[in-house]
């Protein structure tokens, strides 16, 4: 049997479905490009028939990447099954991925189908996509729950049809480790055919069991797992790409198995999506959280200083975790700089980017004294996102007062195209004046969905991260900002949405775009006691 486990990362279409991951397209591409070079075998790239911005961004990502195939999703209907070859037709690898429900439970409520009926609806599907693309994948979803010997005759059926990859989900994430081992070998075992296609896993973490039924699945004999970077997805998520991975490589021992991922890129790959989507990665996550390789008891440290192997099991380094001693500051120059960037994963930015982000550097440097890593990847990321065109918003100046007795007031320059306007505004804090004097500066209405702040590094000089999502009727913007002064944080986030936002409908959000604003940034809401913007 084939001894490679090929790595099928479903973050941006299972992991984009879950509320706060959605991305845009040029956030997609960037995404797929790392996922590229952290070594995937497969990139399911969305849903191409969900919606317009869905299609756009199969068809982008289709064109963007070399090496990996790329999949897009479909439901056992023809015009899915079309929608999906046309955004990965231009793919140099391209995959349609159509699936069918199973289990009796689906059949009878969901489909209303017998059996029958959905064997010969699976049947077709896999057929028609088999005449499109030479590579298709088919899930029987909620296999998990499904009968074995329907699910041997389904199997056999599809491969027999031209499906190359059969996959096995555990939809509802309700199935045992055991469970999944006996459902894999029953159909290696049974299906006459199975060697004719790749056995797929796909597992949801709803009893936090997703990586570990994977891995059953491989044991069993299934050489391609479905997971997403930081475990993202429906619900509570699907298997961590990561801890599949360095299951496999840390206990090579036990499995023997290979995989194309360079673990070395997962750190960055992790931190790129946390950085898109806003989303913190929680410190205890295995293999990625802050705290993964900290060893704090004095016992631990102890052990760990006279020979590491007495409590790591894998080292920082393989993940791509670097250690550094050294600390920049404002003395620093722009060839250590650009060092660090290098040894951060960024040492291929274009020199306009690295200068760019090395004036920031010294301005921030000049306030806070030392910049860490953190904070100089803060920085990195909030720059590398950004969206510019000729006729941007910039932040000229600003000042607030803020008070416990009163409004607080904002007063806002901002310049465009060379020419500065001021407008003042006051809210019930001063963060949400400075974005309502942002608003009537723009004169552009628009909803806050979404703020959060939050410190880079523990000190008390940390620089404060700012990301915003705004709405108006063309769709949902996110923007980031960064600054020692949590105030311009904020307006620097809010600019940068802004500009998302003038910069065209392009850049919007996927999916779970609220469309309403019904307010206009005319109206002197806060003074007839509507403060809920
Ligand atoms: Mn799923």
């Amino acid at each position: 049997m084939n001894n490679t486990v090929r790595i099928f990362d479903t973050s941006l279409r299972d992991g984009e479905q879950a509320p706060g991951y959605s991305m845009n397209i040029e956030e997609k591409v960037r995404m797929a490009r790392q996922l590229e070079a952290l070594g995937v075998d497969i990139i399911e790239a969305g849903f191409a028939i969900a919606s317009p911005g869905d299609f756009a961004s199969v068809e982008a990502i289709a064109g963007a990447v070399e090496r990996p195939v790329v999949a897009s999703l479909s439901r056992a209907l023809v015009k899915d099954i079309d929608a999906a070859w046309s955004a990965v037709k231009g793919a140099k690898s391209p995959r349609i991925h159509t699936f069918l429900a199973t289990s009796d439970l689906h059949l009878e409520y969901k489909l209303k189908m017998s059996r029958d009926q959905a064997l010969a609806r699976a049947v077709d599907a896999v057929r028609y996509a088999r005449n499109l693309c030479g590579d298709v994948e088919f899930s029987l979803e909620d296999a998990s729950r499904t009968d074995r010997d329907f699910m041997c005759r389904v199997v056999e059926a599809v491969i027999d049809a031209g499906a190359t990859t059969v996959n096995l989900p555990d939809t509802v994430g309700y199935a045992t480790p055991c469970e999944i081992h006996d459902m894999v070998a029953n159909v290696m075992n049974r299906v006459p055919n199975i060697d004719r296609a790749i056995v797929s896993m796909h597992c949801h973490d709803d009893l936090g069991l997703a990586v570990a039924n994977t891995i059953a699945g491989i044991v069993a004999g299934a050489r391609q797992a479905e997971c997403c970077i930081a475990g993202i997805g429906e619900r509570a998520g699907n298997a961590a790409l990561e801890e599949v991975v360095m299951n496999l490589r840390t206990r090579r021992d036990v499995y023997n198995l290979s995989y194309n991922v360079r673990t070395e890129e997962i750190s960055k790959t992790a931190q790129l999506l946390s950085s898109i989507t806003g989303v913190k990665i929680s410190p205890n996550k295995s293999v990625i959280g802050r705290n993964a390789f900290a060893h704090e008891s004095g016992i631990h440290q102890h052990g760990v200083m006279a020979n590491a192997k007495t409590y790591e099991i894998m080292t920082p380094e393989s993940v791509g975790v670097k250690k550094t001693a050294l600390v920049l500051g404002k003395h620093s120059g722009q060839h250590a700089f650009g060092q660090r960037l290098a040894d951060l994963g960024y040492g291929d930015l274009d020199k306009g980017t690295v200068d760019k982000l090395f004036a920031e550097f010294k301005v921030l440097a000049d306030r806070k004294k030392t910049m860490e890593d953190r904070d100089i990847l803060a920085l990195v990321e909030a720059e590398t996102g950004r969206v510019s065109g000729e006729n941007d918003w910039k932040l000229v100046n600003y000042v607030v007062s803020s008070s416990n007795k009163m409004f607080s007031t904002a007063c806002v320059t901002l310049s465009r195209g060379g020419k500065e306007t001021t407008e003042s505004a006051f809210g019930t804090g001063p963060i949400f004046a400075s974005i309502r004097a942002v608003e009537k500066l723009v004169k552009h209405p628009f909803a806050l969905e979404d703020f959060q702040i939050q410190a880079v590094t523990e000190r008390r000089d940390a620089l404060g991260e700012v990301s915003v999502k705004i709405t108006d009727s063309s769709g949902t913007y996110r923007g980031r900002g960064v600054s020692t002064d949590i105030i311009e944080g904020s307006i620097l986030s809010t600019l940068d949405a802004v500009n998302r936002m003038f910069n065209g409908a392009s850049s919007a959000l996927g999916s779970g775009a609220a469309s309403s604003v019904q307010h206009s940034y005319e109206d002197d809401d806060l003074l007839s006691g509507r403060t809920d913007r």
